[in-house]
């Protein structure tokens, strides 16, 4: 990287979380994410028990897989797709998917429960459907509903492998594979429906302050080798290309902000 030159935000000590207010102030906010969910200051909140989390996605929505260079992502038509209820005062689509995780081992989640890690954390990305479309959602304060679910390693994830074996078809940056066969991403849910709700950002630039968080309680289990399949993604870093791996941020200052239970 030339002095002086403005890199391009990314995950490594030249351009990583620490660099990222330089481009982007909000960084530095009073909502940003992720956070560290400290279990002993978190408030069950009975609307939310009484109010469930209404869910509803189809097996035709996923359309193609691409290798974003950060991550990869699961493009979506969100028609027919819907999510209600819980802490949402109105109906979110979804638009896309992807995850954070680690270089092996148990770091790689962005969220972190009492300070413990997961090896990888799946983000569902929704746009509430008051505004036009999700560009025009992104930077409202209540223009994103992001599902977060924690990866432990354990038993092949069956539904998961229909999307993980895509990735060799992806490796760098820009590449692109459709999605032909039917993948419902209910399939990637836990079967517990308890979570923690909390209003927060992007946990990417341009890291706007616009998401209500909605964090699983449990996680779901996926095989060693579909976290190393995660890993086998390649993206550039100041040192050339590499395995993409620890894309993740760090838990920001909770700022005062109050984190609700579902249970
Ligand atoms: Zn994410």
């Amino acid at each position: 990287m030339a002095p002086g030159s403005n890199p391009v935000w990314g995950y490594s000590q030249q351009n990583g979380p620490s660099t990222w207010h330089e481009q982007y102030p909000v960084a530095k906010g009073q909502r940003q994410s992720p956070i560290d969910i400290v279990t002993d200051k978190v408030e069950f909140d009975r609307t939310l028990s009484d109010n469930p989390l209404n869910i509803i996605y189809s097996n035709n929505c996923c359309q193609s897989v691409t290798n974003t260079g950060a991550s990869f992502q699961v493009a979506v038509d969100g028609t027919g797709t819907e999510i209600s209820g819980g802490p949402l005062d109105n109906t979110y689509k979804l638009v896309q998917f992807h995850a954070h995780w680690g270089h092996g081992g148990n770091e790689g989640s962005e969220h972190t429960v009492d300070g413990v890690t997961y090896p990888a954390e799946l983000h569902l990305v929704h746009w509430n459907t008051k505004y036009k479309d999700v560009t025009e959602a992104v930077d409202k304060s209540d223009g994103l509903a992001v599902i977060g679910i924690f990866f432990t390693e354990g038993k092949e994830h069956a539904g998961f492998k229909s999307v993980s074996d895509l990735f060799s078809k992806v490796p760098r940056k820009t590449d692109k594979v459709d999605i032909k066969f039917k993948f419902d991403p209910a399939c990637l849910l836990p079967a517990g429906r308890d979570y923690w709700t909390y209003l927060g950002s992007l946990t990417t630039p341009p890291l706007f302050e616009s998401v209500t968080w909605i964090v699983m309680k449990d996680p779901v289990e996926v095989s060693a080798e579909q976290l190393a399949a995660l890993r086998s993604l390649l993206w550039e870093t100041p040192s050339g290309e590499g395995q993409m791996c620890n894309n993740y941020r760090p838990p920001q200052p909770l700022q005062g902000r109050l984190v609700r239970a579902s249970f």
